[in-house]
């Protein structure tokens, strides 16, 4: 059996060894950096992008799925646009249909046929959604989403799961990472978290007793946490969640922002949890790479947002970008390709597999542990005593976090990237191969194991 030593001063010659090797192979990023710091908060654009000691400034991509770095570096890119383009950067045709669309206008401000056609490939293919309204992100879209629950079951508390990522939205920065806070940003009221609550995926005694007691609006939960760590969430979970709710008059909301359009062709909580939500939030891959997020739902939901329904209890969408024509053809183009070509989750799956192939061949050869969680699209890599189960284990089992975070430093020299440090995260397009996973674990993980595994 092998043993981990976590040896930090070893560890720290790794990393300024590597450091040294990043420095010198990418002077421009630095100096961009430094520029970038004087008018960006940290030099960065999101501090996810942040990395050790400076992030890399990209020029450009150069096919599918290799960018390429402005000191002329490539890199297998792993994060795809935080996992909107499942077909990779520059889909097919859609580079044409967005020039001509430029040239069409990029937004009206009007309405146009483009919208309720790429809306009616959503409704198509999610049972719930049988009516959408599109935003500009999905944070924005979660948004909707609890202000349509509150106005409709006239109820105000949301339970959302621990280790749940659903954007900045006030009402939802709440129990995001472990130890888990009711406000996890500054600038946020404490009344307004006052009516969030925490539930660790793994309770669902925990779960029954908060919604019997707090009669909430909803339960709002991603159907495999992305930003936890690709931890899926049990389905016995969402079944006790959905059953709960239906006997109580809440409403269960899917955040699929991730999973939508990338684990499936339509919604993971209906097509592999065999649960249709009541609402359903989107984002990323419907936007073929350009800025979006929908709230989908129910129509005797959605019509809360019908003006021309008299009623009091109407809510308010909209905003200046949304249902823009650039976004809907953009969109339109890449979920067309992906109704019609199966192949690319039958792909997503072989990763998912490969991925864990990988991680038993290394374990077994090293004599330890590695985990893979999560589902096809959205790969987790852990060193974890055991498989994670929920977000709190993600980081609490974990062996040598130091160990862990150097591994992005490593695959970085070795021309792969993902976002980020604490988390490795592979969000593969459809052009990837399995080489390209086998090369992770083989080029940037075995080597690290060799200088830090001792046989014991
Ligand atoms: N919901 C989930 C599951 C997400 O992963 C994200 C972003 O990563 C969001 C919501 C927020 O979406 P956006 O970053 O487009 O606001």
């Amino acid at each position: 059996m092998g043993q981990i030593t976590c040896n930090q001063k070893l560890l720290q010659k790794l990393e300024n060894n590597m450091l040294e090797e990043y420095i010198r192979r990418t002077p421009k990023s630095r100096e961009h950096y430094e520029e970038a710091k004087r008018v960006l908060p940290a030099g960065v654009t999101y501090k996810i992008r942040d990395m050790n000691p400076y992030p890399l400034f990209i020029a450009r991509s150069i096919d599918s799925i290799t960018l390429k770095d402005i000191d002329g570096n490539k890199y297998i890119d792993f994060w795809m646009g935080h996992g909107a383009l499942v077909l990779g950067h520059n889909p097919p045709k859609l580079a044409e249909t967005l020039k001509a669309q430029a040239e069409a206008g990029t937004h009206y401000g009007f309405e146009h046929p483009l919208a309720y056609k790429w809306a009616n490939i959503i409704s198509n293919s999610i049972e719930a959604a049988e009516q959408v309204r599109f935003t500009n992100s999905g944070t924005e879209a979660n948004m909707y989403a609890v202000r349509l629950a509150r106005a409709y079951t006239g109820r105000k508390t949301i339970i959302k799961v621990k280790g749940g990522w659903h954007g900045s939205y006030n009402g939802l920065h709440s129990y995001v990472h472990p130890p888990y806070q009711p406000i996890e940003t500054s600038g946020v009221p404490e009344e307004l978290a006052a009516h969030v609550y925490g539930v660790e995926i793994t309770d669902i005694d925990g779960l029954v007793d908060l919604i019997r007691k707090k009669k909430p609006a909803a339960v709002i939960s991603e159907p495999v946490l992305g930003a936890g760590g690709a931890i899926e969430v049990p389905r016995e979970f969402m079944k006790v969640a959905a059953d709960e709710c239906s006997s109580t008059g809440c409403l269960i909301i899917s955040d699929e922002v991730i999973t939508g359009y990338r684990t499936t062709f339509g919604s993971y909580m209906e097509k592999r949890h065999g649960i249709t939500p009541d609402i359903v939030v989107l984002g990323k891959a419907i936007g073929g790479g350009l800025p979006v997020g929908a709230v989908a739902g129910r129509r005797e939901i959605m019509k809360l947002i019908d003006h021309r329904i008299p009623g009091d209890t109407k809510v308010f969408h909209g905003g200046t970008f949304s249902g823009n024509p650039l976004t809907a053809v953009a969109g339109i183009t890449v979920l067309s390709y992906l109704k019609e070509n199966g192949w690319v989750y039958s792909k997503m799956y072989t990763f998912l597999e490969t991925a864990i192939h990988e991680s038993e061949r290394v374990t077994k050869s090293y004599g330890v542990p590695i985990h893979v969680t999560g589902s096809p699209g959205l790969i987790g890599i852990h060193l974890t005593s055991d498989p994670p189960r929920n977000a709190d284990e993600v980081v609490s089992l974990r062996y040598c976090p130091k160990l862990y975070n150097l591994i992005h430093l490593k695959a970085r020299l070795n021309g792969i990237l993902y976002v980020s440090e604490t988390m490795i995260h592979l969000l593969p397009s459809a052009y990837h191969e399995t080489r390209h996973i086998h090369d992770l674990f083989e080029k940037t993980i075995e080597p690290l194991f060799e200088t830090v595994v001792s046989s014991s």
